[in-house]
């Protein structure tokens, strides 16, 4: 069996479901030396607005290399990790290496935000907004630089847990996303309820509106329910010219997708940034420009 990662590369190994088992008792026995060890990265995929395709932010998403099973994606590891306990080290190793990447925007005058997944587990924790509130302070980022992306179930899983911890964070004025919308509960009661600012349409209606005419009502339908309680509307998953110009054309907010780029190392982001704002200069060079 052989995977094509997200930057076109074939991916080592693949288990067989045999091997799962030990598989995960590694990953997990593995994962704070793996840290230590810097065999764990933070890749970054920008989002841009729509209409203008100005990089507003990025969406920071973890990989493991692996020394035996090569890269791995966080499908394949953040499950294992979150059942162990261990998502805490994971997490703030994430939010750390983002706000290192704004911090260091900010000094060279550019404003891009990060945005770091949450799971489940750091919504239950109490002790969670503090940690976020000294990491900001440390790194002197303002916290609106900052978006945590949240899923439906992890909301759904305690919300009487969930929303007090959600409703601090939005105290500290850091932004809310809710991901992968459209594929959980989805209730626009519920969506009301939340203490959020945006919403990320799940790649899958994305992917499906250039040929589905139900993928693209469940599009156009989200965009307006967003936009009527205020929200930001972020679709992702958006891989077409077609997707980008329908998107734009609802009045959906931002793009993220392989079309603009796919997610990359820190190395490689800021070769394409800078391409980018050299391109730039001479409207506003404190703006990055794609497409
Ligand atoms: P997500 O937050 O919904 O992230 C978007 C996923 O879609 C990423 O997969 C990204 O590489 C992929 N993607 C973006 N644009 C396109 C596109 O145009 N086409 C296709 N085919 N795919 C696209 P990735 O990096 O494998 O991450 C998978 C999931 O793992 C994420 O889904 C997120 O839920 C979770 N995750 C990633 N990093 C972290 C982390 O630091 N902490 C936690 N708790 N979860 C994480
Ligand atoms: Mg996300
Ligand atoms: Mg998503
Ligand atoms: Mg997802």
């Amino acid at each position: 069996l052989r995977a094509v990662d997200d930057e076109g590369e074939v991916r080592g190994y693949v288990p067989s479901m045999g091997q799962m088992f030990l598989r995960r008792f590694q990953l997990v026995t593995q994962f704070r030396q793996a840290l230590e060890d810097g065999q764990v990265s933070v890749h970054y995929q920008p989002k841009v607005s729509l209409p203008n395709r100005t990089v507003l932010g990025v969406e920071a998403l973890v990989r493991w290399t692996h020394p035996e099973f090569g890269k791995l994606h966080p499908d394949e590891f953040v499950p294992a990790i979150e059942a162990a306990g261990l998502i805490g080290a994971l997490t703030s190793f994430v939010l750390d290496a983002a706000l290192i990447r704004v911090r260091k925007w900010l000094d060279t005058g550019l404003r891009i935000s990060a945005a770091v997944n949450l799971s489940v587990r750091s919504l239950t924790d109490d002790g969670f907004p503090a940690l976020v509130a000294s990491a900001l302070d440390r790194h002197a980022v303002p916290p609106e630089l900052l978006t945590f992306e949240l899923t439906e179930s992890g909301v759904m899983a305690d919300p009487e847990r969930a929303l007090p911890i959600l409703r601090e964070l939005h105290t500290l004025g850091v932004v809310l996303a809710v991901d992968d919308f459209g594929t959980g509960y989805s209730s626009l009661a519920y969506l009301r309820q939340l203490p959020v600012d945006e919403v990320k349409i799940d790649k899958s209606f994305v992917f499906g509106m250039g040929t589905d005419l139900g993928d693209l009502a469940v599009v156009r339908s989200i965009v307006e329910l967003g936009h009527s309680l205020g929200l930001s509307v972020v679709a992702e998953g958006v891989e077409e010219d077609i997707a980008r110009d329908q998107l734009e054309s609802m009045g959906c907010d931002v793009a993220q997708g392989y079309l603009i780029s796919r997610p990359l190392s820190e190395k490689r982001l800021e070769a394409w940034l800078q391409a980018r704002t050299a391109r730039a200069t001479g409207h506003n060079a404190a703006s990055v420009l794609t497409l």
